[in-house]
């Protein structure tokens, strides 16, 4: 038997560590999903950044197929620029939410990076929306501004205001019989982890062991815990299927590498003017006429090549795989030329993706004074990098456990096969 209706619950950068381990005794509700139904790690996708992953995760297509890469795209013109991502950046197949509507199914989507701008009066955008835009209630807030450099119990209570407005909103939705799929993302845990992430992991080389700012984390898990309760009890379980997902995981981020610099330092990289001090590369400044690789920063290195000499490509990447860590020693870092990873490529996409430390490390872009190695984010403090596996969990009508998807991109397809459709 299909369920008539899905509702399914993001939390943007859900550790499965935390989730099914060190914070499971805080979240009965998820636990008794787990015992309805299902769960696991779900891994994400090339690359695994917020705005691209969940696109992803809502149409079964990798970054290529899209031509999104980030949350900044590089315009595909010869004077390379940047680009924020909206959702009229997503060229590949349609988001589950358009097909649904094709077959005469209706949905309400609150809150997942990438729809902004909306493209129906049923989506509530998600991260990227700007202040100025009208909020579907009192209260409610599409992101909280500034979160890297506030002090941690205040970002904790401010990211707890906005995901009550916003499950309140998403409570008012599921009351109403006008939806087949519900579709909210909460992106407070996200901002929490880059916050509380070395109070919380023992592994974290900074931790702190601060029991305090450890339970405001926990907490933060019990409320959306209580939260995903509480729209399950409010709907009706002989015929509503509910899944819990996450976009991408967290794990310790030990540092930034200024990837630009190193390439400056090779010669690959000319500013026409040297930087006065530590400043983001701006691409107007670069010298293109003597430029062969440059990069944004970010979660990974996403290292665009001006010279399309096959050797070059692998000199880059085999220069990325040693470039040791700040006392030297030999990273775990991960290089992938981008036609091995998305066979299909639309836009201007990275010619390679570097993962340094594979994900222990940040790729900082900044050009200019300072040495290659930071101990934090060049946005300011940070303690979490993203890390590959994600979680999902689901029960219901539907739901075959054994087909559960383990990546990111079967997600769409899954709630298609509860459905039915
Ligand atoms: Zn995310």
């Amino acid at each position: 038997m299909n369920a008539d209706r899905v509702a399914i619950v993001g939390w943007d950068c859900a550790s499965p560590w935390l989730v099914f381990e060190h914070f499971a005794s805080a979240m009965p509700h998820t636990q008794a999903l787990l015992q309805r139904g299902a769960g696991g790690r779900l891994r994400s996708c090339h690359p695994p950044i917020t705005v691209p992953a969940w696109m992803c995760m809502a149409t079964g297509a990798d970054a290529g197929e899209h031509g999104v890469y980030g949350f900044r795209g590089v315009a595909d013109t010869t004077d390379p620029g940047f680009v924020l991502t909206g959702a009229q950046s997503f060229r590949g197949p349609r988001p589950i939410w358009e097909r649904l509507a094709s077959r005469g199914l209706s949905s309400h989507v609150v809150g997942l990076p990438g729809t902004w701008p909306p493209t129906s009066d049923r989506i509530v955008p998600g991260i990227l929306t700007p202040d100025d835009h009208p909020v579907p209630c009192a209260g409610y807030r599409y992101d909280v501004a500034d979160f890297r450099n506030m002090a941690p119990l205040q970002l904790v209570s401010e990211i707890s205001e906005m995901t009550v407005a916003r499950f309140d909103q998403v409570e008012d939705l599921a009351a109403r019989d006008d939806w087949n799929l519900l579709w909210v993302v909460e992106i407070g845990l996200d901002r929490l982890h880059h916050a509380l992430w070395h109070h919380v992991d023992p592994t974290h080389p900074r931790f702190t062991g601060d029991s305090r700012l450890a339970a405001a984390l926990r907490d933060y898990y019990g409320l959306l815990d209580n939260r995903l309760g509480r729209l399950v009890a409010l709907l009706d379980d002989a015929e509503t299927a509910f899944c819990v997902v996450s976009d991408h995981g967290a794990r310790p981020m030990l540092g930034g590498i200024r990837v630009n610099e190193y390439f400056r330092e090779r010669g690959w990289l000319t500013l026409h003017h040297e930087p006065v001090g530590s400043e983001r590369l701006d691409l107007a400044a670069v010298d293109w006429g003597r430029t062969r690789a440059w990069t944004t920063g970010g979660y990974c290195a996403r290292v665009y090549l001006e010279d399309p000499d096959p050797a070059f490509h692998e000199e880059v990447a085999e220069a990325l795989r040693a470039l040791p860590g700040p006392d030297g020693e030999r990273l775990a870092t991960q290089v992938h030329a981008a036609r091995d990873l998305w066979p299909l490529r639309r836009g201007r996409s990275p010619d390679l993706l570097a993962y340094l430390g594979d994900l222990d490390y940040r790729c900082l872009g900044t050009v200019g004074a300072g040495p290659i190695h930071q101990p934090s984010n060049d946005r300011g403090p940070d303690a979490a990098n993203h890390d590959w596996d994600g979680i999902i969990v689901a029960a219901g009508p539907g739901v075959v456990p054994a087909a559960l998807p383990t990546s990111l991109l079967g997600v769409a397809g899954f709630l298609e096969d509860v459905l039915g459709v």
